[in-house]
């Protein structure tokens, strides 16, 4: 397993098989981990293989007991969890708390409670007449060894989170995090070991991009976030080894606001969840589709709330709105859409420049005067920007809306419910919300995936957020046997006359008079 070893200043690469990991907010280096080479990555394999039947053979409540025990373990290093996290990505403090810690705890309460209700084995009815009288079972085994490569965003709730329902099904895994955002992961296989999980049930493969290329070639199954051409990479390979992908890729959610809206709850949710986490959430508020006759008050109030916006080095709670980005390379995606948008005749109303000398910036941005030409309404921007372009009406918005290769989730903002719930039902998206945003993320209990490839294959959370991890298997027990069936060996032609007319009465029913 990954072990971090103390932190020196030093270049991001120190040596080829140690990567330093920085705090981008500002600059400093923050640990060092090892850059796995497939190898390695197969001796975790070998020992977590090695493991799981023992971890399988404790059940569910022995596993549920471990999964309890983090949950508890994450309250009680709350403070340790917040500011490594804080500390890897850059974000805000209450980031942190809200959408990993508590993502995090809830997580391991879920399925340690739910796992068994998910898996259990289902009785199946059949109408086939050649099973009557038997007994038919449909169990879920997990599937072995889970791979989870995951993204820099969340280190915990996207990356780590996947493992627990893994974990929860039996399975051994290998995690393999992003290269920018380690030390969370490693801090989680801390704590499991702390709470009693046996030894090589869980590891962490940090390393980069071939590093995960490595994990993939040794599982029996990959849970894969990330952008949506590294998912089509790791769903080539995985149909190449005939496993199982659940691939959880990008999104470029639109947010619609009618005339009707409560406008101040719509500006809220406006820069609330496009500024979030310094907008890096798969399913921020990425564009935004205003009617007409409300659009002028909605500019005005979102600009009011993004100038208001501190934005800083995270420093504890309540110090910052909004960190700083977590993916050095992000600041030029950011920057390259609002130039992108200025170049084709959008306004800046607030924002529009990358910041500091340390770390990595960028300031919140409010767009307007965009249309679908540009960059900044087309392509993950995956920062603190939202562009808003005015609508005639809601038909034009479901159109725009829908105009994508994306759809993650969406959000519909009227006083009108009913009108609401059916504008909601023609949005092609994985998740929509009324008046909402996010929240449905963390309802465990309902699925989470793209309602369209460009933003992946597979669902987490929900029955099938746990289902992915097994594989089905049908049991058929024969409690009566005779010697022989009748449909056997020899074949006769009185018995084939009865059935004949016996597979007349089952598909015609009786004939009529
Ligand atoms: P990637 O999709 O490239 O990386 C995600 C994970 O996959 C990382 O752990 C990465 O390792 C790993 N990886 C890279 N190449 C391979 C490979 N060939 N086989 C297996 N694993 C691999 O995302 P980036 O971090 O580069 O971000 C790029 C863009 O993706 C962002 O700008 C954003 O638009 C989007 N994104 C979307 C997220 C979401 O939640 N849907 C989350 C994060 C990013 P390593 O990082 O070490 O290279």
């Amino acid at each position: 397993m990954a072990t971090a070893v103390p932190a020196a200043p030093s270049e991001r690469q120190v040596s080829p098989e140690m990567i330093a990991v920085e705090n981008p907010a500002t600059g400093e280096i923050i640990g060092h981990v090892p850059d796995m080479d497939a190898a390695q990555v197969a001796d975790l394999a070998q020992r977590a293989r090695a493991a799981q039947p023992g971890w399988e053979a404790l059940g569910y409540d022995g596993r549920a007991r471990v999964l309890r025990r983090m949950q508890r373990w994450l309250m009680d290093n709350a403070d340790r969890v917040i500011t490594t996290i804080s500390s890897e990505t850059g974000k805000a403090y209450e980031d942190a708390q809200i959408a990993e810690l508590a993502y995090g705890a809830q997580a391991f309460g879920f399925w340690a409670k739910n796992a068994r209700k998910y898996l259990a084995d289902e009785k199946i009815r059949s109408s086939s007449v050649f099973v009557k009288g038997k007994r038919l079972i449909l169990r879920y085994r997990p599937i072995g060894l889970v791979g989870v490569i995951g993204p820099w965003n969340y280190p915990l709730t996207n990356s780590f989170g996947d493992c627990i329902p893994a974990l929860a099904a039996g399975n051994s895994v290998i995690l393999k995090p992003s290269e920018y955002t380690p030390l969370t992961s490693m801090l989680m296989a801390e704590g499991l070991a702390e709470c009693g999980l046996p030894d090589g049930v869980f590891a962490v493969a940090t390393g980069r991009g071939p590093t995960g290329a490595a994990v993939l070639d040794e599982v029996d199954m990959v849970m894969f976030t990330g952008s949506t051409a590294t998912g089509r990479k790791v769903g080539v390979r995985a149909a190449e080894r005939l496993i199982p992908a659940s691939l959880e890729l990008g999104g470029k959610d639109p947010m619609i606001v009618l005339a009707d809206a409560d406008l101040e709850r719509a500006a809220n949710h406006a820069v609330y969840y496009s500024m979030f986490n310094a907008g890096q959430t798969c399913i921020s508020i990425e564009r935004c589709y205003v009617e007409a006759p409300v659009y002028d008050d909605f500019l005005a109030r979102v600009t009011a709330k993004t100038r208001a916006i501190r934005q800083g080095v995270p420093n504890g709670p309540g110090s910052v709105d909004v960190g700083s980005l977590t993916f050095p390379p992000q600041v030029d995606t950011v920057e390259r859409h609002v130039a992108d948008a200025r170049n084709r005749g959008a306004r800046v109303l607030t924002g529009g420049h990358r910041g500091r000398d340390h770390g990595h910036w960028f300031e919140p941005t409010i767009l307007v005067d965009v249309d679908h030409d540009m960059a900044c309404m087309r392509e993950e921007t995956f920062g603190p920007t939202l562009p808003i372009m005015k609508v005639a009406d809601a038909e034009e918005a479901i159109a725009l809306a829908n105009d994508s290769e994306y759809g993650l989730c969406a959000s519909v903002f009227t006083r009108n419910i009913s009108r609401g719930e059916a504008l909601a039902r023609r949005i092609t998206a994985g998740a929509v919300t009324v008046n909402d945003a996010l929240v449905n993320y963390t309802a465990l209990e309902l699925p989470m995936g793209g309602g369209k490839p460009g933003s992946g294959v597979g669902y987490r959370h929900g029955a099938g957020g746990i289902r992915k991890y097994c594989r089905q298997q049908s049991l058929l027990i024969s409690r009566f046997h005779p010697h022989r069936d009748m449909h056997m060996h020899p074949y006769n032609a009185r018995r084939t006359r009865l059935f004949t007319r016996a597979l007349a009465l089952l598909n015609r029913g009786l004939p009529n008079k």
